[in-house]
């Protein structure tokens, strides 16, 4: 059960570089029945950490969509860019317990090493030069096996220097990274259950990292699949993914619980956004969620 106990808390948590589109629509409906259906608080943080690609606009329309499709989150709408301190306090932790270090790496060095990406830990024991102003900070993964039961995908052992290697939790420009962000803000936010979709599978065990090293609990975990196009690529505004229709919440919002494996019978298309909401969290089952990576959408 995801929540042992404690108010079960979700979270949908989109970027602000374009509009939503099916694919983000599709994650924020499963966390949202998620949570719902465990009479639970589903929140929604603005994830604008990295804001040089951050589109004008984006959020206040995110916002705007998520309350035409009829979504109500509790409490205020949280955004990354407010959280700042906590990250850079994190960052001083783990700094203080001599688990990060600069690095002066850049991508190519890495990928003439390795076409993985994968680091190959150049400067883990020390700069041989004095470092320039600035330098990214990277934590060390040394012997970490990261195992979770993921509750959709299913079990997941992740030897982290193995796959990943020593990663990035602030980078040469100030930014904080995602990974350090996000694994704060569900711990610090006191989330239960991270729903999402597939294509952050991956990122989940770094982040399980990151909280354990930093002394927090860790949520739990589902990944829903990514919906695809006809050539297989994630739907995403590099993919030209179009805008959800505000005028077709009830098709669209239909669609993703289909898609969800849900099977809504065809009758509620015609009915209002409320009680297709009513149907959909009344019925919401997590396990009729397909356990594929991706579907494809027309
Ligand atoms: N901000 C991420 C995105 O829009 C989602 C992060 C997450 O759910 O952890 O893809």
């Amino acid at each position: 059960m995801a929540n042992n106990g404690k108010t079960y808390r979700g979270r949908f948590a989109p970027s602000p570089t374009g509009a939503l589109h099916f694919g983000s629509l599709i994650a924020a409906v499963a966390s949202y029945c998620q949570a719902k259906a465990h009479n639970g608080e589903w929140l929604l943080r603005i994830e604008d950490i990295d804001r040089p690609r951050e589109v004008a606009g984006a959020s206040d329309n995110i916002i705007h969509q998520l309350e035409v499709f009829g979504f109500c989150w509790d409490g205020p709408v949280s955004f990354q860019h407010e959280r700042i301190a906590y990250y850079q306090a994190a960052l001083e932790q783990l700094q203080e317990q001599q688990l990060i270090y600069p690095c002066i790496c850049s991508r190519k060095d890495i990928a003439k090493v390795n076409p993985y990406g994968i680091y190959p830990g150049t400067c883990r024991n020390g700069l041989a030069t004095t470092p320039p102003s600035t330098t990214s900070w990277r934590i060390r993964t040394e012997s970490s096996n990261i195992v979770f039961i993921d509750h959709i995908q299913g079990g997941v052992n992740c030897r982290l220097d193995h796959e990943v290697g020593d990663f990035v939790l602030k980078r040469a420009d100030g930014l904080f990274s995602y990974q350090l962000a996000v694994a704060v803000d569900d711990a610090l936010q006191g989330i239960t259950e991270v729903v999402r979709g597939y294509d952050l599978l991956d990122s989940t065990p770094r982040q399980i990292f990151i909280q354990q090293a930093l002394g927090y609990s860790s949520p739990e975990y589902a990944h829903h699949p990514v919906a695809v196009n006809s050539s297989g690529e994630k739907l995403s505004k590099q993919t030209f993914a179009e805008a959800i229709q505000l005028q077709d919440a009830v098709q669209s919002i239909y669609k993703a619980l289909t898609f969800l494996g849900q099977s809504p019978p065809p009758e509620l298309q015609f009915e209002s956004v409320e009680r297709l909401w009513e149907w959909a969290i009344e019925h919401w089952q997590l396990s009729k969620i397909p356990t594929s990576e991706s579907i494809e959408t027309s």
